[in-house]
C-alpha cells in the first residue's frame, strides 16, 4: 500500500501548493507570500530615511511618522491596493512599518511619554466604503496594531460626509468647506472631559494634512487627543 500513500501525500502537497501559491498583485509572478521578493524588495527601496518627520508639518509638536517617500514601486503598490482591489498589500507594508517602529529611537521615546494609547485608522465614508469594499487604512491599522499589540479602534471616527477627493477642490475655501464637519464621533465613544484619551492616528497618504487635521478637531472636541499620526508615505517635495 506504500504507493497509496504516496499518492495521497502527492495529492495533499498539490492542494497546499494550490493554497499558498498565488500571484503578486503587482507583477502576477507566483508567490507563497503577498508580494514576490522583487516586489518586496522594491518597495522597501521607498523607504524614507527618516521615519519622524523632522519638519513637524501637521502641528508643531505633533509628530508625524511616515514610512517611506509616495513615489516608484510604493506609490503603485497603494494604488494597486486601493484600485486594484488587493487588499492584502496593507498587510505586507503594515509588516514594514512595524518593524520600522520597533527599531526607531524616536518610537521608543514616544512610547515612553505616552502610555494606555489606541489606535484610529482614517475612516472612509460609507459609499466609498461600498464601492471599495474595504477600508484601507484600517486593513494598515489592524495588522499593525497585531504587531505592536495596541489596540485598533476603527469604531471611535466615522467620516460623516461624502468629501470629494481634495485634488478636486480649486481653493483652500473650498478645500476647507468639503472638509468642514467630515468626520464624527459616536457618542458611545466620546471620552469625558476629566478622563481623555490618547490616540494615534492612521492614514496611507500624508499629502497636505488637511483631512488629518480636520479628524484631529473632530477628535479633540470628544476628548480624544492625538498624540502622533503615522502614515506609509509622503510626496518628496524638491527643496
Ligand atoms: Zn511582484
Amino acid at each position: 500500500m506504500q504507493w497509496f500513500a504516496k499518492l495521497v501525500n502527492i495529492a495533499a502537497n498539490t492542494v497546499t501548493d494550490s493554497l499558498w501559491q498565488a500571484n503578486c498583485p503587482l507583477c502576477r509572478r507566483s508567490t507563497d507570500r503577498i508580494l514576490c521578493k522583487d516586489c518586496d524588495r522594491q518597495i522597501s527601496a521607498c523607504q524614507s530615511p527618516e521615519f519622524l518627520q523632522a519638519d513637524y508639518p501637521i502641528l508643531p509638536d505633533l509628530p508625524l511618522y511616515s514610512w517611506g517617500i509616495y513615489d516608484g514601486a510604493l506609490k503603485r503598490a497603494i494604488a494597486a491596493c486601493k484600485y486594484g482591489n488587493h487588499p492584502a498589500i496593507m498587510e505586507a507594508i503594515a509588516e514594514k512599518i512595524a518593524a520600522t517602529w520597533k527599531r526607531s529611537p524616536h518610537a521608543k521615546e514616544f512610547i515612553q511619554n505616552h502610555k494606555k494609547l489606541s489606535v484610529i485608522p482614517i475612516p472612509l465614508h460609507a459609499n466609498k466604503l461600498k464601492s471599495r469594499g474595504f477600508n484601507q487604512a484600517e486593513i494598515l491599522a489592524h495588522r499593525f496594531c497585531d504587531l505592536i499589540a495596541w489596540p485598533c479602534h476603527p469604531q471611535f471616527l466615522q467620516r460623516v460626509k461624502d468629501t470629494k477627493a481634495q485634488m478636486q477642490t480649486k481653493s483652500i475655501t473650498e478645500r476647507e468647506q468639503n472638509l468642514s464637519h467630515a468626520f464624527a464621533v459616536p457618542l458611545l465613544h466620546r471620552s469625558p472631559q476629566t478622563n481623555p484619551r490618547s490616540v494615534i492616528l492612521v492614514d496611507d497618504i500624508y499629502t497636505t494634512g488637511a483631512t488629518i487635521r480636520e479628524a484631529i478637531t473632530t477628535l479633540a472636541h470628544s476628548n480624544l487627543i492625538v498624540r502622533a499620526v503615522i502614515v506609509i508615505s509622503r510626496p518628496q517635495f524638491k527643496k
